[in-house]
C-alpha cells in the first residue's frame, strides 16, 4: 500500500517512490459541492457521499482499470468541480 505522497512502505523500512504506477488523480473542490450525486450515480465507490449527500472527499488516485470511469463521473458533475489531473495517458 503507498501512501499520499506516492512511497510506498517496504519490509525494510525503507521508502520508493510508485509516483509512476499512478496513472490518473481526481481532485475535487469540496466545499463548492451542492450535494446532486451525479458523480456517485456514476461510481458510487469512486464517489463517496456524506451522510448529508455531499462529496465526501477530496480527491483520490485513480486504481487502474478505473481511469474510463472516474472521468465519467468527473465529466457528470454540474458544477464542474471535479479536476483529472496528473494524466500519462
Ligand atoms: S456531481 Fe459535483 S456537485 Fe454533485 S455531488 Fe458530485 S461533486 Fe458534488
Amino acid at each position: 500500500m503507498s501512501n499520499k505522497l506516492g512511497l510506498k512502505n517496504f519490509r525494510d523500512g525503507r521508502n520508493r517512490s510508485v509516483l509512476k504506477d499512478v496513472a490518473m488523480k481526481i481532485r475535487i473542490e469540496k466545499a463548492q459541492c451542492t450535494g446532486n450525486a451525479r458523480c456517485h450515480a456514476v461510481a458510487e465507490h469512486l464517489y463517496p457521499l456524506d451522510d448529508a449527500g455531499y462529496i465526501a472527499i477530496e480527491g483520490f488516485d485513480v486504481p487502474p482499470g478505473e481511469e474510463a470511469l472516474a472521468r465519467r463521473g468527473a465529466r457528470a458533475c454540474p458544477e464542474r468541480i471535479i479536476f483529472v489531473e496528473d494524466d500519462k495517458a
